[in-house]
């Protein structure tokens, strides 16, 4: 532990391995804020889509758009510019253009700047893809969190079907595993196992039972 009275729990890893759940849990057990990382850049490729900005052909009006955004967080909900958007960033067409739009070095600076700056002054929980590695590589504690593709298609494939969507699991599995190769083949800030990241594998593991082992050893640290 350092010197500060607050701490920061680090949890990355590929998406649908059961990261947000935890991180949760583990941020309202220890009274720290929790960041969710994904939300920001699904956040930020919303604004994109809404303001028809390509950001790979027009990096000027990228920079003025990112300029004037702010990404924030209260009570559970994810604020674009002071507005409420929690629900409109996980339609398909927001996670296609926020796994696209992550890429960018404009983009990443600034939210990593903002995630930088949410750690600054409070204990936090911040689960993405970069946070044990780029974000906050000081961070007293840093999961990375994972489960085979297919088990993660399974879950995902349950939570789409019991909202009433009618995708495949084939299909389902495949985004995942798109997303996935995207996520760790970018040249800036790829999804890799921080060296002294604790490797949580969930497979076949109950979301409870990884919630506690995790808490258990950052309440060992506090
Ligand atoms: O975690 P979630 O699926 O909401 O993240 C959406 C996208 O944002 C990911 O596909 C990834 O490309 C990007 N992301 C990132 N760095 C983070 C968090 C998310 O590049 N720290």
């Amino acid at each position: 532990m350092g010197t500060n009275s607050h701490i920061k729990v680090a949890i990355d890893g590929p998406s649908g391995a059961g990261k947000s759940t935890v991180a949760k849990r583990i941020a309202s057990a220890i009274g720290a804020d929790y960041i969710d990382t994904g939300a920001m850049y699904r956040a930020v490729a919303l604004k994109l889509l809404r303001c028809g900005i390509d950001p790979e052909s027009e990096p000027e009006r990228l920079s003025d758009m990112l300029s004037t955004t702010t990404v924030d967080f209260r009570s559970g909900s994810t604020l674009l510019d002071g507005q409420d958007v929690t629900g409109e960033i996980r339609t398909p067409e927001v996670t296609a253009m926020a796994s696209a739009s992550s890429a960018l070095r404009q983009i990443r600076e600034k939210l990593v700047e903002l995630q930088r700056e949410m750690g600054r002054s409070k204990s936090v929980v911040m689960d993405g893809r970069d946070i044990g590695t780029n974000v906050f590589p000081d961070a007293e504690c840093k999961f990375y969190m994972t489960a085979s593709a297919e088990e993660r298609a399974r879950r995902r494939f349950a939570e789409l079907s019991a909202a009433g969507a009618r995708d495949s699991y084939a299909d389902v599995l495949a985004a995942i595993e798109k997303r996935d190769y995207d996520d760790s083949h970018r040249a800036l800030n790829p999804l890799v196992r921080a060296e002294d990241a604790i490797l949580i594998d969930t497979d076949g593991i109950g979301i409870e039972d990884v919630t506690d082992n995790m808490l258990a050893y950052i309440e060992s640290l506090l």
